[in-house]
């Protein structure tokens, strides 16, 4: 069955979400006119940045331009930055002039906290895109000793919006790394985190597996200190300070800036409130997917682009239903599934409501490879 009745859905970010939410769109046969707005018509598949400072991936393997995607989907691309809403008028506001929607999906990702004093100087945000990875390339190879701490912390304001395991993934890469290259014993490295049991979202199993590996690499731990900031050559904890030559440091999350002038019900944490349909609180016509949105649901529950994805299909198919007079009955799944890897092995968590799984083995390091080259084959 055709769904349309000339109903304008757009599309806010061109991301895990976004592109879940068109090809769900279409799969279900929705004929209407789909607008996306994002700053770029490229896709960046982020989870391999982790592969950049090893030289297993380059910017070009990860960027995967969209033309193709939107004309496969027919879709209309508004090139530009969201910074508002208006409800009334059901207008997005973008620095490229306003897109009226009949129904609005938000899916804009999230962004990084950088309060904390010397972090825009001296630390890098080793997942804020394709960017950091190549930093970290650089300046890894200028270095000829010296010691890289790395680290994350979480939003105070809501602990699940944090991003830890890309983290350890950097970690433990960079010291496989440092082994190949045979300069291991010239590199100190020290993993810090305000949290006793960094991680901790993965399961109790978990964090005791990636405490064991950091000692069996020889990776030094600074743990449970509140951070205070970063210097040129340090990191300051209220445990102390500590020596650092290059600094990584994952902030927590929180919501996209526009929504400051969007009128959107907002968490403590800053994103965009939802039922676990995706619709947003006290709203008709908007629902959000992703890392803007904070939604109900168990406390490990994680920000990743596999949530995105669940996330995303249960919107659409909700604004499906709502289209056609249907009650709106789609729930997305709690589902936390990553693979850490450490460019040798891989370490698979897998955690429901039901169960929660760990299992290390070299195939997994294939697994993720693998899963990126299907993924991007759709994409491009
Ligand atoms: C290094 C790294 C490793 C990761 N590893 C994994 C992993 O192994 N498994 C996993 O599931 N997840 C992983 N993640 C997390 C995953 O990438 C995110 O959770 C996922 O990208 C979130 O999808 P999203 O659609 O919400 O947002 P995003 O994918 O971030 O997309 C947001 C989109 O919105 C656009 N946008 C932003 N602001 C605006 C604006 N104002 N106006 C218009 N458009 C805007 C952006 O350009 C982008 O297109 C990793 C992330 C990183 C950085």
């Amino acid at each position: 069955m055709t769904i349309n009745n000339n109903e304008k859905i757009v599309i806010l970010g061109a991301g895990f979400g976004a592109l879940t939410a068109i090809k769900t769109l279409r799969k279900q046969n929705f004929s209407g006119t789909i607008t996306v707005v994002a700053p770029q018509s490229v896709f960046a598949y982020l989870p391999s940045t982790i592969w950049i400072p090893s030289g297993l991936r380059n910017r070009k393997d990860l960027e995967v331009p969209l033309d193709n995607f939107f004309n496969r989907f027919d879709i209309i691309f508004h090139q530009g930055t969201v910074t508002g809403l208006n409800q009334e008028s059901r207008q997005v506001v973008t620095d490229q002039g306003n897109i009226p929607y009949d129904r609005l999906l938000i899916a804009s990702g999230a962004r990084f906290i950088q309060k904390l004093p010397g972090i825009k100087e001296h630390a890098i945000i080793p997942c804020n895109g394709i960017a950091a990875g190549e930093q970290i390339r650089d300046q890894l190879a200028a270095m000829e000793e010296g010691t890289i701490a790395m680290g994350f912390a979480g939003n105070p304001n809501e602990p699940a919006a944090m991003r830890g395991g890309p983290v350890f993934e950097f970690l433990y890469g960079i010291d496989t790394l440092l082994r190949k290259q045979g300069r291991r014993n010239k590199f100190k490295l020290i993993f810090f985190s305000p949290a006793e049991e960094p991680g901790k979202r993965l399961g109790p199993k978990a964090v005791k597996g990636l405490l064991r590996e950091m000692e069996k690499r020889g990776i030094e731990t600074h743990l449970g200190h509140k951070m205070k900031g970063f210097t040129k050559n340090s990191v300051i904890t209220e445990g102390g300070e500590f020596e650092s030559d290059l600094t990584l440091f994952m902030p927590g999350l929180t919501g996209p800036a526009w929504l400051a002038e969007s009128n959107l019900p907002l968490s403590k944490g800053g994103f965009v409130i939802a039922d676990q349909g995706g619709r947003v609180e006290g709203t008709e016509r908007i629902y959000v997917a992703g890392d803007s949105g904070s939604f109900p649901g168990p406390g490990w529950m994680p920000k990743q682009a596999h949530m995105a994805d669940l996330q995303a299909e249960a919107a659409v198919n909700n604004m499906l239903s709502d289209i056609a007079g249907n009650p709106q009955q789609h729930q997305f799944k709690v589902e936390l599934i990553c693979i850490v890897d450490s460019i040798t092995s891989g370490v698979l968590v897998y955690r429901s409501e039901k169960r929660a799984i760990i299992f290390k083995s070299r195939l997994f390091h294939w697994a993720k490879l693998l899963f990126e080259r299907i993924y991007l084959s759709q994409i491009r």
